[in-house]
């Protein structure tokens, strides 16, 4: 559209308007940098605003052992303000070039606390609401420190994998790292023959390129926010099945322990199942699958459509099925987090609280761990946590047990005081109605008590949500 069509059309908007709703004028074209936080209480820097990102493209050609990687990043975003300059988030990228809707842009790194901005400026100002097109080629090596903490997981074999939750989908790509800007992803990843690239989503392809090379191509569908980003390139091998009503699924294992994990990773389609009939909702994606690495990374992760997990979780798998609660756990995260995403990291509970609370009824029904009693151990514990590191609503940091154990109590308060039966129905409306959205706890209360007609659940779930002391348990007023 030339300039002279779109001021044609702007005119022509303004008059409809002005029609409909009386005097009204066209705004001026008024360009301004977008800012270099999306507003996140926890992490201010992360995110940037004046534009939403539609598509990520990520071309990433990574070499083993040295770590050195090449890639450009392509990026569809839609201004949301009129803007002059608009920001992305990086941390110890090397940028080598960027263009806007094919045409050289100019360019700027600065460092800030938690990682580095991109800011970049194109040669004209970008009118609101517009689409534009964003490449950015860099290099790097996975080995260089970051400004902010690590998202690179090592492999002792020289691949790697990315961790990225909370803040470090930037040391892997330019992106909008903020839970808010949820987009659809594309991934074409290269290594050398002999290793085996992984990511979100469902695998497209696989070509050849240069150098006796191979890219592996994957697409994602459904939106995914940055933080979720999994991708990885190791000695590792596929191992592929199918879920309840036909989801594929894909798992990635150390290529010389199949035998060892292929029963571990052939017990997901069963927990799927457990998962669609206990919420009443489908799993979100159309593929799932777990990844389990050789080392570099002893936690586990929820990885949209591929939960990342450290070895040593199955390290008792010959003599224990214990394991399956964190597979429950990550699994649960599909659904909220990945599916339902925070708006922001002050809104984790809303994460962590059902991913714990459905493993601890996961194992409540096999009979391995009582949920009661895992409730009132926390119950106890909370009291004191709620001052120290805040109510489960207001965490002042993330990774704590208010957000976690904290928060499955909040959901068994709700639980115990509305009953089995209007639990499930208003839990399986929030995953309805924010289902691959945003939403926060504002909208979760507003759920509670829409479904329920209940308007004292309100300050009930206000008092255990914000509260610097335990409200009393329903229904166990035994408990302190
Ligand atoms: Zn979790």
């Amino acid at each position: 559209m030339t300039r002279t069509l779109r001021t044609a059309v702007a005119v022509a908007a303004a008059l409809a308007t002005l029609a409909l709703a009386g005097p009204a004028q066209a705004r001026p074209f008024d360009p301004r940098p977008g800012a270099d936080g999306a507003g996140d209480p926890l992490f201010p820097t992360l995110g940037n605003g004046g534009y939403d990102v539609q598509r990520y493209d990520l071309s990433f050609d990574f070499t083993p052992v040295t770590y050195d990687f090449h890639a450009v990043m392509k990026i569809k975003a839609k201004a949301t303000q009129d803007l002059s300059s608009f920001n992305l988030d990086i941390d110890s990228l090397a940028i080598d070039a960027v263009e806007v809707d094919g045409e050289k842009a100019t360019w700027s790194v600065t460092t800030g606390r938690s990682g580095q901005e991109l800011t970049v400026t194109p040669a004209a100002g970008l009118h609101d609401r517009r689409s534009f097109d964003v490449a950015v080629t860099y290099h790097g090596n996975g080995r260089t420190t970051p400004v902010g903490v690590p998202g690179w997981r090592y492999m002792s074999d020289g691949g790697f994998a990315s961790a990225a939750q909370s803040s470090r989908a930037d040391t892997f790509a330019p992106v909008n790292d903020t839970t808010m800007d949820k987009a659809r992803w594309s991934f074409h990843l290269t290594a050398p023959k002999g290793w085996t690239a992984a990511a979100n989503g469902t695998a497209t392809g696989t070509r050849k390129a240069p150098g006796n090379r191979t890219t592996w191509d994957f697409r994602v569908d459904d939106p995914m926010a940055s933080e979720l980003l999994g991708i990885s390139v190791d000695k590792q091998t596929k191992i592929e099945g199918r879920g309840p009503h036909g989801i594929k699924l894909r798992h990635y294992v150390p290529e010389d322990q199949v035998a060892t994990y292929k029963p571990i990773v052939e017990r997901t389609a069963g927990q799927i199942a457990w998962l669609e009939k206990t919420l009443g909702v489908r799993y979100p994606f159309d593929t799932y699958g777990v990844q389990i690495v050789r080392d570099g990374y002893s936690d586990a992760l929820e990885n949209q459509t591929l939960s990342l997990f450290g070895p040593g979780w199955f390290k008792d798998a010959a003599t224990s099925t214990g394991y399956t609660d964190v597979m429950v756990h990550e699994l649960t995260h599909q659904w909220f987090g990945d599916s339902v995403t925070p708006t922001t990291w002050r809104s984790a509970w809303l994460n962590e609280g059902p991913a714990v609370y459905y493993a601890a009824l996961w194992a409540d029904q096999r009979g391995t761990a009582s949920m009661e009693e895992k409730m009132r151990t926390a119950y106890g514990n909370l009291d004191a946590v709620r001052k120290s590191d805040g109510p489960p609503g207001r965490p002042t940091e993330l990774g704590g047990f208010n957000i976690y154990d904290g928060a499955a109590v909040t959901l068994y308060a709700l639980d115990q005081r509305v009953g089995d039966h209007d639990f499930d129905a208003l839990m399986k409306s929030w995953l309805t109605k924010h289902r691959h959205a945003n939403a926060d706890s504002e909208d979760f209360i507003d759920n509670a008590v829409t479904v329920t007609h209940d308007p004292s659940l309100r300050p009930f779930l206000e008092d255990w949500l914000y509260s610097e002391d335990n409200p009393p348990m329903p229904g166990h007023p035994d408990w302190k």
